[in-house]
């Protein structure tokens, strides 16, 4: 099991000059209508070192000036699944621009053309060769952070403590099969692509 440390409102600003080089990152939210209908309740982010941080954002007002210096600082990569969501919720909530990001699920597209399976839970079990319980994902995730039980603290820590390893991995891949500068021209696409989103197209614009 991860250590996990729950945090209400923002880090400290000790925790903020403790992360260096990357952090894994995701985010839970009331539903996957963001920001329209839905809100952001949770953030979680993992060191380096493996350390879980589960903080449940002031959804008043979204003031987490510690945190967003981390998002908004471009020497530590952060590391996401499906970041098109993630990234959308935390910039319109936090009022941030996060800044150098790895994509793991975009890597898995474009490098694992082996399968069709680009989910957390295909490349947990083939990088960590662990089996996700992803029971827990469609849950109430609004209720206060003290009132989670168990079960929900260890899904949300979960789809963070993986992804160094599988961002490792996928980076490797990358380079074998000369697939990196496609790869970070589909990441420079992706500001787009969420302003796209928050703009309601919500289709594949490329589309036929
Ligand atoms: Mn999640």
């Amino acid at each position: 099991m991860a250590k996990i440390q729950k945090i209400q409102g923002d880090i400290t600003a000790d925790i903020s000059k403790s992360l260096k080089g990357s952090i894994a990152i995701d985010t839970e939210a009331t539903g996957l209508q963001i920001p329209e209908r839905d809100k952001l309740s949770l953030i979680q982010i993992c060191s380096e070192d493996g350390q879980v941080y589960i903080i449940q954002p002031d959804r008043k007002d979204y003031k987490a000036p510690n945190l967003v210096s981390i998002l908004e600082n471009d020497k530590i990569q952060k590391i996401g699944h499906f970041l098109r969501f993630d990234k959308s919720g935390l910039e319109f909530f936090l009022k941030c621009k996060i800044k150098n990001i790895f994509d793991t699920k975009i890597a898995s597209k474009i490098v694992r053309t082996y399968t069709d399976a680009h989910g957390l839970k295909n490349l947990v079990q083939e990088f960590c060769n662990k089996s996700l319980d992803k029971r827990h994902g469609s849950s109430d995730w609004n209720k206060d952070i003290n009132d989670l039980s168990e079960k929900q603290l260890e899904y949300a820590a979960n789809d963070v403590i993986y992804l160094h390893k599988i961002k490792t991995e996928l980076e490797k891949m990358l380079i074998r099969e000369k697939r990196m500068d496609l790869y970070l021209r589909c990441i420079e696409f992706l500001d787009t692509r969420i302003e796209l989103d928050q703009n309601g197209f919500k289709f594949d614009i490329f589309e036929h």
